[in-house]
């Protein structure tokens, strides 16, 4: 029986890692959860799983938790450093890390330096702190297992002692899918009217709002290639993008002899989850299975820079290192929310990423403390340059 602290639970991530722990009970626990804003689903998790723990971060939701529950099966924390606290718990097994946006950074860092087993969703937390939460997992013995499905179908495709952190061996490059989002046939022309519930409605998958805005830019690729590049040690020239719009190859592993490997599913992040949980045992999901003859064709294009210019900002932020992809990850979230609020156009989030990235100074990676002062500060000039307008 495994405990499980659930991180995120009452997003997209949490509903389908609980779809998989509905299916285990005899081999998955579900000890602890966290919330931030939807206490409602929160309660329901809580009568339903009865974790030991419950970590709430929005001071709104934490009251309206408190009123609602008894005192008895469940504890119930509030904050940040809640969220830390719980994924070192000795009691706990796994943490799965699915909260979103650089939110999810620490507690990604306090699971590794506890030596846990750590089913990391947050690419957010990777592309920002990758130089300090690799080399802590070896030092801890932290074992790093990706559920994004990209990064997920390349460890399936890699030997099985293969862990993560580490240049997989007899590998000449890797490539990673990309659905192209809902507008990757949609002409230059037409982005300038590109709306919110358009960019969120993504043609495969069903996400949180964040990640699919990020899908829609290409940026979450751009992340993705960053979250490869510390993950599998590769440099940023061997991590190859090409647009798959069925979403059914979820990423390839090309070895020095020329045989390349795949992992192809439907387009259900059941099948991640249930490998990460399975900890690379296979465990029955309930998940659609791939029908071939249905399916028909595979399509596959090189990405147009032009329509999605935050997968060139990806790769530059690589190669100049350091702070670099910290700035674009904080910038990239603001400008998402801007855009998801109405304050800017779609087309505004890679011209207020790339203007951000320039006007920074790049530094070594350091701490926790320093990326998180780095984060703040872009945060609050990104918002500043969308409230006076200045987007290019
Ligand atoms: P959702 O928006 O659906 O869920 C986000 C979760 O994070 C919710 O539980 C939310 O709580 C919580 N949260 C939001 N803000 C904070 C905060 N400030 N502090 C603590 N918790 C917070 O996102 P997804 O589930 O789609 O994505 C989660 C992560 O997984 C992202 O990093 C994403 O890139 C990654 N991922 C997601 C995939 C997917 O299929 N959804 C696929 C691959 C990767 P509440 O709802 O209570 O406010
Ligand atoms: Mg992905």
């Amino acid at each position: 029986m495994k405990k499980v602290a659930l991180l995120g639970a009452t997003g997209s991530i949490g509903d389908s890692t609980c779809a998989i722990l509905r299916k285990h009970p005899e081999h998955f626990k579900l000890y602890a959860i966290s919330a931030h804003s939807n206490w409602q689903k929160a309660l329901k998790l809580i009568q339903e799983f009865k974790p030991r723990h419950v970590v709430v971060t929005s001071q709104e939701s934490h009251r309206a938790i408190q009123q609602a529950i008894k005192p008895g099966l469940t504890e119930l924390h509030f904050g940040a450093n809640a969220l830390d606290a719980l994924v070192q718990e000795p009691e706990v097994d796994m943490v799965v890390a699915g909260i979103v946006g650089s939110a999810g950074m620490s507690s990604v860092l306090a699971a590794t330096h506890a030596g846990k087993t750590l089913l990391l969703a947050n690419k957010e937390s990777i592309v920002a702190a990758g130089a300090l939460v690799m080399p802590l997992a070896k030092k801890t013995g932290a074992q790093i297992i990706p559920l994004d499905s990209e990064h997920n179908a390349l460890y399936q495709c890699l030997p099985q002692d293969y862990q993560t952190g580490s240049r997989p061996k007899q590998v000449s490059h890797l490539t990673l899918t990309a659905s192209g989002g809902p507008f990757w046939s949609k002409p230059l022309s037409e982005f300038e009217a590109i709306t919110p519930a358009q960019a969120v409605a993504h043609p495969q998958w069903d996400m949180g709002a964040k990640i699919s805005v990020d899908s829609a830019t290409l940026m979450n690729k751009g992340l993705e290639v960053i979250e490869a590049h510390w993950l599998f040690q590769m440099p940023e020239k061997d991590i190859k993008v090409v647009v798959h719009p069925q979403s059914t190859i979820h990423s390839l592993v090309h070895y020095i002899d020329g045989s390349v490997l795949a992992q192809l599913g439907t387009p259900d992040m059941q099948i991640p989850i249930s490998y990460g949980l399975g900890m690379r045992d296979r465990l029955s999901n309930g998940g659609a299975f791939l029908d071939l003859i249905a399916l028909s064709r595979l399509d596959f294009l090189a990405p147009d820079e032009a329509k999605f210019p935050c997968l060139a900002l990806a790769r530059a932020a690589i190669k100049s290192g350091g702070t670099a992809a910290v700035i674009l990850n904080a910038v990239n979230e603001i400008s998402v929310a801007a855009f998801l609020s109405k304050q800017i156009k779609f087309m505004d989030i890679p011209k207020i990423n790339a203007a951000i990235m320039d006007r920074f100074e790049i530094a070594q990676v350091e701490s926790l403390a320093q990326i998180t002062a780095i984060d703040q500060e872009v945060r609050a000039l990104a918002q500043q340059m969308i409230l006076q307008g200045k987007t290019s």
